[in-house]
C-alpha cells in the first residue's frame, strides 16, 4: 500500500478559506470531507488537504420549495432523517440503507459520493431521478447545475478550479410522486455492479412525469430517456403491460464496461431486471398492478 503523505494540511473555518485555498493550489489541492474515499484513493499528485469537514454544511432542512441537503450531511445523517420520510424523498435515505458499513456512514458524506464521481456511487440515481440540482460555490460567486448535468466522466464533474459543492437542492415534487431505488451488489457492503432509481408522477390515472435513471452501466450515471418516454402519458394499466418491454429499452440504452465486479453483459441484464422490479414496485403502490 503507498502512503499518502500529502505536504501540509489545512483545517478550514469558512467555505471562503476553503476557496481560496482551492484556487491557490488548483489540481495540488483535494478536499476532505469524510475521506471514507480520499484516503483509500490516496491520489499521488495531491500536496495540499482542505479538511471542510467543519464547515456548517452538515444539515438537511424542508421548505415550501423542497430539500435542501448540506454536503457535509453523513450518510447515516440522511438515512435516520425525518425530513427524508415522506415520498418521493424517501427514496434518497433508501439509497443509502445498502452502502458501505454503519461505521463507513458515519464519516461518508453526500458531498463526497456526488463529488468523487464515480459512475457506480450510490446516491446520485435517486437525487437525478427527483430533478435535484447541485448547488456550488467558488472563486467567481455561486452558481447551479442540474445532477443530471454535473458528471462528466469517470471521476470528473463539472467543479472548476476553487469550486466545492455546497449544498443539493431537492425541489418540491408534484403530488402523486414516487420513486424506488434498487441495487444490486456482489455482497451488501460493495459497491454497486448496477443501481437504478425509478421515478414515476401520476395524476388522474396517466403517468405525467417518468425518471429511470442508472448507475454503474456507463461513465457517468445516465437517464434511459428512451424509455421514460414509454411510460410518459401512458395509464397504469397499460404500463402494467409494457414494463418488461420499457426495461429491456432501458437496459439497451446502457454502456456497461467489464470490470473486476462484473462483466458488461451480466451488468446490462441487470439492469434490465432492476428497471423490472422498481416498475412493478411502483405499479403496486400506486395500486396498478
Ligand atoms: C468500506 C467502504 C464501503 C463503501 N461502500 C460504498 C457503497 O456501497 N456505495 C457508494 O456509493 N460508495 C461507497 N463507498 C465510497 C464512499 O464511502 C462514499 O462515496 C462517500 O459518500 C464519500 O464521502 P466522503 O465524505 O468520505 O468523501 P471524501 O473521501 O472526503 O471525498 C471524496 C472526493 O470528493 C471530493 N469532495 C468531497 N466533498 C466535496 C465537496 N463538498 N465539494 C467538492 N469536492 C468534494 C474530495 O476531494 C474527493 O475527491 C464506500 C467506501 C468504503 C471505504
Amino acid at each position: 500500500m503507498p502512503l499518502f503523505r500529502p505536504k501540509e494540511y489545512f483545517r478550514v473555518a469558512t467555505v471562503g478559506e476553503a476557496v481560496s485555498l482551492l484556487k491557490r493550489f488548483g489540481g495540488a489541492a483535494a478536499i476532505l470531507a469524510g475521506g471514507t474515499d480520499l484516503l483509500v484513493a490516496k491520489p499521488p499528485h495531491v500536496e495540499y488537504i482542505v479538511d471542510i469537514s467543519r464547515l456548517p454544511l452538515n444539515y438537511i432542512k424542508k421548505g415550501a420549495r423542497g430539500v435542501r441537503i448540506g454536503a457535509l450531511a453523513t450518510l447515516n445523517d440522511i438515512a435516520a432523517s425525518p425530513e427524508l420520510r415522506e415520498e418521493p424523498y424517501d427514496v434518497i435515505a433508501r439509497s443509502t440503507w445498502d452502502m458501505g458499513t454503519p461505521l463507513t456512514k458515519n464519516f461518508a458524506t453526500i458531498g463526497g459520493n456526488i463529488c468523487n464521481a464515480a459512475p457506480s456511487a450510490d446516491m446520485p440515481p435517486s437525487l437525478i431521478a427527483l430533478d435535484a440540482e447541485a448547488r456550488i460555490i467558488g472563486p467567481r460567486g455561486k452558481r447551479r447545475v442540474f445532477l443530471e448535468d454535473f458528471f462528466i466522466g469517470p471521476k470528473k464533474s463539472v467543479l472548476k478550479r476553487g469550486e466545492l459543492l455546497a449544498e443539493i437542492f431537492v425541489p418540491r415534487a408534484p403530488a402523486n410522486t414516487k420513486a424506488v431505488f434498487l441495487k444490486k451488489g456482489r455482497t451488501s457492503e460493495d459497491i454497486a455492479q448496477v443501481n437504478v432509481a425509478v421515478r414515476l408522477t401520476v395524476d388522474d390515472g396517466l403517468c405525467k412525469a417518468a425518471r429511470i435513471v442508472l448507475g454503474a452501466v456507463a461513465p457517468t450515471p445516465i437517464r434511459a430517456k428512451a424509455a421514460e418516454r414509454m411510460l410518459e402519458g401512458k395509464g397504469l394499466k397499460e404500463i402494467s403491460q409494457i414494463m418488461v418491454d420499457v426495461a429491456r429499452k432501458a437496459a439497451e440504452e446502457t454502456k456497461p464496461i467489464s470490470d473486476v465486479r462484473a462483466p458488461a453483459e451480466y451488468r446490462r441484464s441487470v439492469a434490465e431486471v432492476l428497471t423490472k422490479r422498481a416498475l412493478l414496485n411502483l405499479m403496486e403502490r400506486f395500486g396498478g398492478a
